[in-house]
């Protein structure tokens, strides 16, 4: 095993981007050749929705919203698609990090059914989204393989599976000599499920802007430092002094909320990854499914479009600021190396890239998404976990039914201000 020192990809987000801290090291995905325009916003504006932050959540969000006619302003103090977004693996997962059991534990079964099928439903939304709008941005169809944790009783993942057939999810088990002779993996058992998907997430951020841009919405340089509601709407202060006044505000921005906005159930931890260099064709793993564990030390993996093998994990909740990440990046590097050789032994086991990025995640493994509490025509979105694009997705149809003055009883299982549920 060796681990080759940092690199930086030709197109790979840039070192000048400090996205406050967001994420360190170098990730491997592309930029298109010619990145959105965003001139600064230099005199007051108004708009129809601003979108704070051009992350992936406020791509989505611009992209749907300007769809519907509303006329869109998005603003981000840093380069769009840079900040999270780019540090993302991109695996489009429905199945979420709590485990359908678990949420039946906290909330029951038919709600926790009810969410588990709209996660599905917005991985497969995605899809006709990126497909129909011919979306450039490494999009793949995959099926996700979900091993049970090392040495633990394969009847939990069974039980598992019996409960997602009951709120009618796709998938299968398969047992130990299953998994074996259908894709050499060595665990007592896993789940194999369709309606997943994989791209390039710094692409398909800035592929959605630029749609957006086409139907409208624009995009601007700009911080803003506060918010002020009055009236009908919401007055936006920028760090240059400018303002834009807005009927509704969404709050974009990620893992960097404002102050003033807390969520019982989130917190904020830190997590690595890698990519190997292309592995040799016709070595890697069956269908090139995206593979992931149960249990808390949990590790990640999928394959990109030039054949690497991306692995990620070894959260931790201690490690949270930019410097301790970047420390530990060596040492986090070598554990997920070993964690690639013990899961697939046969592949070229070094580190052509390794980055590491603030990871956002709710108590009970659900995003936060909707009205900012006691400050009308605010929404936000974000504490997605693991499932940041998929949630980003939903997000955005979510905020966009509620800015049309709907409301679904289901909101509620997403709401920012939810109180921690009991056994969470
Ligand atoms: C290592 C790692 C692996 C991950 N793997 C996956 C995965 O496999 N699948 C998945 O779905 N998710 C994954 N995630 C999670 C996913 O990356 C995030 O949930 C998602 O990118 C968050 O996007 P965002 O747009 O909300 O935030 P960001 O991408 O951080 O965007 C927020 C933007 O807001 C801007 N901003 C902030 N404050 C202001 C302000 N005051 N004024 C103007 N602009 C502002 C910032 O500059 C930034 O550009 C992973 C995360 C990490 C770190």
């Amino acid at each position: 095993m060796d681990i080759s020192p940092d690199k930086t990809h030709p197109d790979t987000p840039h070192p000048d981007t400090l996205h406050d801290g967001l994420r360190g090291g170098y990730p491997p995905w592309r930029q298109r050749a010619r990145a959105p325009g965003r001139p600064v916003l230099a005199a007051n504006m108004r708009c129809d929705v601003l979108v704070v932050g051009a992350g992936i959540t406020g791509s989505f969000m611009a992209e749907h919203l300007s769809a519907l006619g509303h006329q869109v302003c998005v603003l981000d103090r840093e380069q769009p698609g840079l900040g999270s977004t780019a540090a993302s693996t991109a695996m489009l997962l429905w199945e979420i990090d709590a485990s359908l059991g678990k949420l039946t534990q906290l909330y029951g079964f038919e709600r926790a059914a009810e969410i588990y099928r709209h996660s599905l439903r917005a991985v497969s939304g995605l899809k006709k989204l990126v497909e129909s709008a011919e979306l450039p941005c490494g999009f793949r169809a995959r099926n996700s393989l979900y091993l049970a944790e090392a040495g633990t009783d394969p009847r939990d993942l069974l039980a598992e599976h019996l409960l997602r057939e009951r709120a009618d999810l796709p998938g299968n088990y398969l047992d130990h000599r299953r998994l074996l002779s259908e894709f050499a993996l060595t665990r007592e058992a896993a789940l194999l499920s369709p309606g997943s998907a994989e791209v390039d997430p710094v692409l398909l951020s800035q592929a959605l802007l630029a749609r957006a841009g086409r139907q409208g919405a624009s995009l601007l340089a700009g911080e803003a430092v506060s918010y002020e509601v009055e009236g009908g709407g919401v007055l936006v202060g920028l760090a240059n002094g400018c303002a834009v006044e807005a009927c509704k505000v969404v709050l974009a921005t990620g893992y960097v909320m404002p102050e003033w906005l807390h969520a019982p159930l989130h917190a904020i931890s830190s997590t690595w990854a890698i990519a190997t260099p292309p592995q040799q064709p016709g070595t890697l793993w069956r269908d090139r499914a995206l593979i992931w564990e149960a249990g808390e030390n949990y590790s990640y993996a999928r394959t990109t479009t030039d054949n690497r093998i991306v692995i990620g994990g070894e959260d931790d909740s201690d490690l949270t600021d930019q410097a301790a990440r970047d420390g530990a990046m060596a040492a986090k590097t070598k554990a997920l190396l070993s964690k690639l050789a013990g899961l697939w032994p046969t592949a070229a086991c070094r580190a052509d890239f390794q980055w590491s990025g603030a990871f956002g995640e709710t108590a009970d493994g659900l995003p936060l998404i909707g009205a900012v509490p006691g400050q009308r025509h605010m929404f936000a979105a974000y504490g997605y976990g693991g499932n940041g694009i998929t949630f980003s997705y939903m997000a955005s149809r979510l905020i966009g039914r509620m800015i049309a003055g709907a409301h679904e009883d289901w909101f509620e299982h997403l709401a920012v201000d939810r109180p921690v549920p009991l056994g969470a």
